[in-house]
């Protein structure tokens, strides 16, 4: 496929889809933007995936199928190359896409290729081009990301915890995060796509430490997803005196799964209320909505 004709998507992911559209833009490349997540997404999603896939696979799918009837051709998906399905998304929606009768080109993207793709989808640009391009798209990603607050004494703490694309997306969540801070909480979401990009870079290693060794002794060795990020995070949040904890799981999801028993103990151990919310397409708002609203309630009382 010549250069010119390729327009390109990758799917939507909440404050970061902006950054990542200026990135791709940056590097001379012509991006459709992804439309919003919305009932008619979802339903394609899971129209097309097996019942028991995870839902971040059946959105992602249906936010493709979209794009490409708008009009994309060339596609991008991430390729965790980590140990849960997240590594075989991309080979799954290519499969299924085709056996949809669409025409396009799926490009798996993982941070050991990206210099390399960029530089087939533009051969103009040089390797320090490239770089400092990457560079921009970092401190624009870090901009979006709201820095960690601290614990009010006298508030109510909540942190969140979850599988990534459910913290990072509100169309997914249900805008939890705004429906807290409307209850009157104060938010600590651990999911950040930047901490993602340094545990892959393994840039991250002094972060954290005591706790990421404390929770490996929950564990048997690698978990995959943010199964191991949200134990240390919880650790972590428990001890700076978090009030409460919301685990965000999307249904069948196996790291947020496994960690379920051992988040339970953590919280039980000390003495954190927590909340347990599974998201997949048959979840109702109302549902969701008296759910938190009662926690945060509880919480308040709690404090009381
Ligand atoms: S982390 Fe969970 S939801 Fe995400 S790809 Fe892996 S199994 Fe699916």
């Amino acid at each position: 496929m010549p250069m010119m004709s390729r327009v390109f998507c990758f799917p939507r992911i909440g404050k970061y889809t902006q950054v990542l559209q200026n990135l791709m833009e940056s590097f001379g490349l012509t991006v459709l933007p992804p439309p919003p997540i919305t009932d008619r997404t979802i339903k394609l999603g899971v129209r097309h995936s097996a019942d028991m896939m995870c839902y971040p696979f059946k959105v992602t799918l249906g936010n493709f199928i979209e794009v490409i009837e708008m009009g994309a051709n060339s596609l991008i998906m991430y390729d965790s190359r980590g140990q849960c399905r997240l590594r075989h998304y991309w080979i799954l929606h290519d499969l299924i896409l085709r056996k949809l009768g669409h025409k396009f080109r799926l490009y798996p993207l993982h941070l050991g290729n990206i210099f390399k793709l960029v530089k087939k989808f533009n051969p103009t640009l040089s390797y320090v081009t490239i770089y400092r391009r990457l560079r921009q798209g970092w401190q624009e990603l870090k901009k979006v990301e709201e820095p960690s607050p601290c614990i009010m004494r006298d508030g109510i703490n909540i942190g969140i915890l979850g599988e990534i694309y459910t913290c990072i997306e509100p169309a997914i969540n249900l805008d939890v995060e705004k429906k807290l801070k409307k209850l009157g909480a104060n938010i600590f979401n651990t999911i950040r796509l930047s901490d993602f990009i340094k545990a892959s870079l393994r840039t991250d290693y002094g972060e954290k430490r005591i706790y990421k060794k404390k929770a490996k002794n929950y564990l048997n060795g690698p978990l995959g997803g943010h199964g191991f990020e949200n134990l240390y995070n919880a650790l972590y949040l428990a001890d700076r005196g978090i009030d409460g904890l919301i685990h965000l799981l999307p249904l069948s999801c196996m790291p947020e799964t496994t960690i379920e028993p051992i988040l339970d103990k953590i919280c039980f151990d000390h003495n954190i209320p927590l909340l347990r919310l599974m998201i997949d397409e048959t979840h109702s708002e109302v549902n969701f909505d008296t759910r938190i609203e009662t926690f945060v309630e509880l919480i308040r009382r709690r404090k009381k």
